[in-house]
C-alpha cells in the first residue's frame, strides 16, 4: 500500500499553475492587445485558481472532521493558528503599502479596518486568508452536524446568495427589496465573494471528493484483504490464484482509471466552455458587480480536481510553500516591478506593455519565494549536532502515526500519548510538545520527574504518572498538577493521610500481576474511592498478551477485560463514579479496535514500530518508522588476513580487508553482543557487517567491498541509506529483544535532531 502522501504530485503540479493564475489576475497579461481576451483569460479561465486551493484544503482537512467536536477543535485550530500567523505576517508585510497608497489617509477607522481584517483584506489579495479561515470554520461546522450531501447543499445556498452579489448582481437589482438587502450586506464587505458565501462550497467539495475517494479504496483493499486471507488456509496453491487474481485487478484498475481520466477530462472542458459562455454574456448585459462567482464554476472545479487527482506522481510540499509564498508576495513583486521602471526609465517597456509585465513579475515572484524558501530551510537546518552520533526523529511521521491511531480507534477514544523513558528514547519533552501542538491532552509518563520536565517545558493537560511516587513527593504532585496512579489500597490510604489534594487515577489489576489493586478484592477497591484528599478522575487496567492472537491469549484478554467490567459495573452500583476509562495500550488498539474507552494509552505505535518483527496484527494500520540512528566513521584502516580486531582478539580477518571504526557504542545503547548476531550498518548505501565485540563507545564494520569510505561519513544503524534499509525491529530482533527496550536505551550522548518537514 503506496504511503497516501506519495501520490498528490497532479495537486501539487497544479498549484503552480494556479499561483501563475493568479499573478495573471493582477496583472492582466494581455491587456496590451485585446480587453476581450484579457477578460476571457483572467476574469474567467484563471478564476479557477482561488477555488482550486480552497478544494485543496477541504480534500486534507473535512476528511478527519467527524461527530466528536474535540476531535474536531484538533483540527481546526491549528489550522486557523497556522493561516492566521501567516495572515498577521502579511498584514505587517504590506503596512509600507498600504501607507504608501493612502490606505491609512482616506476614510480610515477602525470598523473599517476590522471589516478588512474579516472580509476583504487589508491589501486586494490578502482577503484569501479570511476567506479560508472563515470559510474553513463554516465548513467543518457543517460537516461535523450535516452528512456530507447537506453539507454541501447549504453550502451551496450560500454561494448561491453570493453569486446575486457577484456576477448576477444585475439581476438581484431588479427587485428593490432584494437589492436593499444585498446594499445593507455591503456595508459589511466589499464583494460577497468571501469566507461566507464563496469559500465553503468549494471546501465542502474538497470534503466530498475526499470521502468518495475514501469509501472506494476501502472496496479495492476489501477485496485485495479477502484474497489474502483466502490465501492463508492453505498456502502453495492458493497462492499462484491470489496472484492472478491481483494481476487482473491491476489490469481491471488501469482501464477504470484510463476511463474516468476520460470522462473528467471531457466534463472539465465542457464546463470551461459553458463558463466562458456563461461569463461573457453576464458581461456584455452588464449585469456583473464582480467577476469571481459563476454557476458553472462549480461543476467546471469538480472536473479539475477530479482529473488532477488521476494525475500520478509524488506529493511535493516544497512545492506547496513555494505558491503559498509566491501568493503573499507577488503584489510586492508588482510594485518592484513599477519601482525598477521609474528608476531606469524603462516603465514604456516592462510595466506598460502588459504581457512583459506579467512575465517579470512572475519570474521575479518565483525567484524571491525560492530564496525564502532556502532561507527557511537552512535556517532550520543550522543546529545539528551531527559531529559523533545522532538520532533523527522525523516529526511528520510521528503526527502520521498519530492520525493512523486516531483513524483506528472509535470517534470517542483520544490517545493518551505515552511519553514515558523520554518518550521511548526519542525525547520526552519535544515528542510531548509536537503531539500538543497537534491537539493531544493526555500523556503518560513513568516517573514524577518526567512528568515535572513536561510540565516545565509548556506542556498542558493531563500527566498521569504510570509508575510508584513515594508519598514524600505528595506535594510535587499537586504543585505540577500531575495525575498519580494509585497502584493499591494501602497506597491509597499513605497518600491520603498527607492531607494534601492530589488527582488520582486507580489502576485495577486484572491479572498483569504488576501494579494494580486485583479485581477480586472488590472491598478494597471501594475505600480508594472514598478517600477524600484523592480526586479520581479515572479507572484503568493494563492488558498482558493483546499482542498475542492465539485462542488462548484472545480469551485471556477477554477474561481481563471481562474482570474489569465487572469492577466498573460494581462501583457504578454503588454509585462510585470511575471517571475516565482506558484499557488498551499499543496492542489492545491494534488487536482489540472495537473498543470503545475514553482513552487509549499509546506508546510504541505512535512511535511507528511494532514491538516483534513477526507481529501480525488485526488492523490495518500503516506506521512509519520516527527515528534513525547515525553516527560517523571516526576512522579507516587495513587489516592483514590473520590479524585480530577488538576486546579479546574475538574477530580473525579471513582476507585482507578495510575496516571501519563507528563512533557508537554499547554507552550509547547498541548492545554489546550485536555483532555476533549477523547485524550490519549502512555506509554509502552498502551493508557493512559488525565485527568484533561492540565497545563502549565505538564499534568496528567490515568495509572491504564499499568503495571511498573515509574518514567522516555516515553510517546508519537504525533508518535507511539510499536503497538500504534497517529497521528496529530487526536491529531488536537480532539483539533478541524488543523495539521497546532498544530504542529506550539509546543513550544520553546520542544527540537527538528533530525534523520537522
Ligand atoms: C508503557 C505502557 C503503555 C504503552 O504501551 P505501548 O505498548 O508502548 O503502547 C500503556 N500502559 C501502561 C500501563 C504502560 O506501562
Amino acid at each position: 500500500m503506496g504511503s497516501r502522501e506519495q501520490q498528490y504530485g497532479g495537486l501539487d503540479g497544479f498549484r503552480i499553475v494556479a499561483a501563475i493564475l493568479v499573478i495573471a489576475i493582477h496583472t492582466s497579461p494581455l491587456l496590451s492587445y485585446s480587453e476581450l481576451a484579457d477578460f476571457t483569460f483572467t476574469r474567467i479561465l484563471a478564476r479557477v485558481a482561488v477555488p482550486f486551493f480552497f478544494m485543496c484544503t477541504g480534500f486534507f482537512m473535512l476528511p478527519r472532521i467527524g461527530p466528536d467536536t474535540r476531535k474536531n477543535r484538533e483540527v481546526l485550530w491549528p489550522f486557523l493558528w497556522k493561516v492566521g500567523t501567516l495572515y498577521l505576517f502579511s498584514i505587517a508585510l504590506y503596512i509600507p503599502v498600504n501607507v504608501y497608497a493612502g490606505y491609512f489617509a482616506n476614510g480610515f477607522s477602525v470598523l473599517s479596518f476590522l471589516k478588512d481584517l474579516v472580509f476583504n483584506g487589508t491589501l486586494y489579495h490578502l482577503w484569501y486568508f479570511p476567506g479560508i479561515m472563515l470559510g474553513g470554520w463554516i465548513s467543518c461546522q457543517l460537516y461535523a452536524r450535516l452528512s456530507a450531501k447537506k453539507a454541501f447543499v447549504v453550502a451551496g445556498m450560500l454561494y448561491a446568495i453570493g453569486l446575486f452579489g457577484d456576477s448576477y448582481y444585475g439581476i438581484a437589482q431588479m427587485s428593490p427589496v432584494v437589492d436593499s438587502i444585498y446594499q445593507s450586506m455591503f456595508h459589511l464587505f466589499d464583494y460577497t465573494r468571501n469566507g461566507i458565501f464563496f469559500a465553503p462550497v468549494f471546501i465542502v467539495m474538497g470534503g466530498v471528493i475526499a470521502a468518495s475517494r475514501g469509501s472506494e479504496k476501502l472496496v479495492r483493499r476489501g477485496d485485495n484483504e479477502s484474497i489474502r486471507h483466502g490465501g492463508n488456509v492453505s498456502h502453495g496453491d492458493n497462492e499462484s490464484i491470489s496472484n492472478n487474481g491481483r494481476v487482473r485487478r491491476a489490469k481491471n484498475n488501469v482501464r477504470r482509471d484510463r476511463h474516468r481520466i476520460l470522462a473528467f477530462a471531457s466534463g472539465f472542458v465542457m464546463c470551461l466552455c459553458l463558463l466562458a459562455a456563461e461569463a461573457l454574456l453576464l458581461h456584455a448585459s452588464h449585469l456583473q458587480r464582480h467577476d469571481s462567482m459563476y454557476l458553472f464554476l462549480l461543476p467546471c472545479m469538480y472536473f479539475l480536481f477530479q482529473l488532477l487527482l488521476c494525475v500520478r506522481g509524488r506529493s511535493m510540499p516544497a512545492v506547496r510553500k513555494l505558491c503559498l509564498y509566491v501568493y503573499i508576495i507577488h503584489p510586492l513583486c508588482i510594485v518592484l516591478i513599477r519601482a525598477a521602471g521609474k528608476v531606469t526609465g524603462l516603465s514604456s517597456m516592462i510595466v506598460e506593455n502588459s504581457l512583459i509585465h506579467f512575465v517579470l513579475v512572475t519570474a521575479l515572484a518565483f525567484a524571491v519565494s525560492a530564496m525564502w524558501l532556502a532561507l527557511a530551510k537552512r535556517n532550520r537546518d543550522k543546529p545539528k549536532p551531527t559531529g559523533r552520533a545522532w538520532a533523527e526523529i522525523h516529526l511528520p511521521n510521528l503526527l502520521h502515526n498519530l492520525r493512523e491511531c486516531q483513524r483506528v480507534l472509535p470517534v470517542r477514544s483520544e490517545v493518551m500519548a505515552v511519553v514515558k523513558a523520554q518518550a521511548y528514547g526519542h525525547g520526552g519533552w519535544q515528542i510531548a510538545q509536537a503531539l500538543s501542538q497537534a491537539g493531544i491532552k493526555r500523556f503518560a509518563v513513568a516517573t514524577m520527574e518526567e512528568g515535572i520536565e513536561l510540565r516545565k517545558k509548556g506542556v498542558k493537560g493531563e500527566i498521569l504518572i504510570l509508575g510508584y511516587t513515594h508519598e514524600s513527593n505528595v506535594r510535587q504532585l499537586a504543585r505540577y498538577k500531575l495525575t498519580q496512579t494509585v497502584v493499591d489500597a494501602e497506597y491509597a490510604e499513605t497518600l491520603n493521610a498527607c492531607r494534601v489534594r492530589v488527582q488520582v487515577q486507580i489502576k485495577i489489576d486484572t491479572g498483569m500481576g504488576r501494579l494494580g489493586e486485583s479485581y477480586a478484592n472488590i472491598d478494597r477497591i471501594v475505600s480508594m474511592y472514598r478517600c477524600p484528599y484523592l480526586q479520581v478522575g479515572g479507572t484503568f487496567t493494563h492488558l498482558c498478551v493483546a499482542d498475542r492472537l492465539e485462542k488462548t491469549d484472545v480469551a485471556y484478554t477477554e477474561s481481563q477485560i471481562a474482570h474489569f467490567h465487572e469492577v466498573i459495573e460494581y462501583l457504578r452500583a454503588q454509585g462510585i463514579d470511575p471517571g475516565k476509562l482506558h484499557v488498551q495500550s499499543s496492542y489492545g488498539m491494534l488487536n482489540y479496535s472495537g473498543l470503545h474507552y475514553d482513552y487509549a494509552r499509546i506508546g510504541i505505535a505512535l512511535y511507528g514500530m511494532l514491538s516483534s518483527a513477526d507481529d501480525t496484527v488485526m488492523t490495518g494500520v500503516e506506521l512509519r518508522p520516527v527515528l534513525s540512528l547515525k553516527a560517523r566513521v571516526a576512522h579507516v584502516k587495513q587489516a592483514d588476513k590473520g590479524s585480530t580486531v577488538g576486546y579479546g582478539r574475538s574477530y580473525t580477518v579471513e582476507r585482507d580487508s578495510k575496516i571501519a571504526i563507528i563512533s557508537i557504542g554499547y554507552a550509547d545503547g547498541i548492545p554489546r553482543m550485536l555483532s555476533q548476531a549477523g547485524a550490519s550498518c549502512l555506509i554509502r548505501g552498502s551493508r557493512a557487517p559488525l565485527i568484533g565485540s561492540v565497545c563502549m563507545d565505538q564499534l568496528m564494520v567490515d568495509v572491504t567491498h564499499i568503495a571511498d569510505v573515509g574518514q567522516g561519513d555516515v553510517a546508519t544503524l537504525i533508518g535507511s541509506d539510499q536503497d538500504e534499509c534497517i529497521t528496529a525491529t530487526t536491529l531488536a530482533k537480532q539483539c533478541g529483544t524488543i523495539t521497546n527496550e532498544l530504542v529506550s536505551r539509546i543513550g544520553e550522548r546520542v544527540k537527538r535532531v528533530y525534523i520537522r518537514e
